[in-house]
């Protein structure tokens, strides 16, 4: 008898949302995340495109901001404006949004197993190892973020490569709220830097890069404004998509950020 018809690694938005539809349709789902809290720290800009509503998956208590364009700045500070006459993208707050998609999930009798980190998938029996114990499956899916290591087992001879996320919550001065600034820096492509208003008087700066944590700080330092105050800072890892990364093996799938998919959440 197996403990579980699916057992999911990881209650970030793909595994939360992942494991509430396998649960609406009957299944029995295992959910484990290491952590006890669910979507801290926070590591995410959070700006999704309005499509996101397909998904059929936004309370609008979750929307911080709506933008309707975003401000393309050049390294030499011209800049043209792209935007539409209605919301064409959401600011989220990414925090209480992965806590709501995890209690959805919980609510559909999904079995949620928290602080208990997965220590090794086995891909040949479906089965994965906790501190705890061992628990079995039909299905395995690991959506574990951006370094994966059942992912790593899937596919040997693939090195995973990155890009490094760093960003500041700031509070600021007055801004407008209907823009994203985007802007172009030779040191950081194919990574650019982001303004994300999240509220008249706060905001997300941050940016992508290739590049080192030091270069990235100092880059994102020299963009703070005089009337800027650092409220938190946030890094994270974002994959960079490999069309030859396999995502499945056996009864063991890979999503979200562990399959390398790109902007997963949408
Ligand atoms: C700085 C930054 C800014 C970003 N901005 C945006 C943006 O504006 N818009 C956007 O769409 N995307 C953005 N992203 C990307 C977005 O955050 C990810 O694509 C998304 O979080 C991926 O979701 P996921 O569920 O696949 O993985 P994650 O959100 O990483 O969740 C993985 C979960 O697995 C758990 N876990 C990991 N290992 C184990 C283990 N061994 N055992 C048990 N549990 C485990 C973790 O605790 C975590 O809860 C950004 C990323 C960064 C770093």
């Amino acid at each position: 008898m197996k403990d579980y018809d699916i057992i999911v690694v990881g209650a970030g938005p793909i595994g939360s949302t992942y494991s509430y539809k396998m649960a609406k349709q009957g299944y029995n789902v295992g959910l484990f995340d290491m952590k006890n809290r669910i979507g801290q720290p926070l590591q995410c800009a959070g700006l999704v495109s309005t499509n996101i509503c397909d998904t059929g998956n936004l309370p609008k208590e979750y929307i911080d901001n709506r933008v309707r364009g975003a401000k393309l700045i050049a390294p030499d500070n011209t800049s043209i404006t792209v935007e539409k006459d209605r919301t064409a993208a959401y600011v989220l707050d990414r925090v209480m949004y992965d806590k709501y998609l995890f209690e959805r999930a919980i609510n559909e009798n999904v079995t949620a197993h928290l602080s208990e980190r997965v220590l090794d998938v086995d891909i040949e029996n479906t089965t994965i190892k906790t501190a705890d114990r061992k628990y079995s499956s039909r299905l395995i899916v690991v959506s574990s973020g951006p370094t994966c290591h059942t992912a790593n087992k899937i596919n040997p001879k693939i090195k995973d490569e990155h890009f490094l996320g760093l960003q500041y919550t700031i509070r600021t001065e007055k801004q407008d709220m209907d823009y994203v600034n985007l802007t172009i820096n030779h040191a950081l492509l194919p990574g650019f830097i982001w303004e994300i208003p999240t509220s008249p008087f706060t905001k997300r700066i941050g940016l992508f890069t290739g590049g080192s944590y030091k270069e990235a700080e100092k880059i994102l330092q020299n963009k703070l404004r005089s009337t800027d105050t650092i409220i938190e800072k946030h890094n994270g890892l974002i994959p960079r998509y490999n069309p030859d990364k396999k995502i499945v093996k056996n009864n063991t799938i890979l999503l979200g950020d562990a399959a390398g998919q790109v902007k997963p959440t949408t």
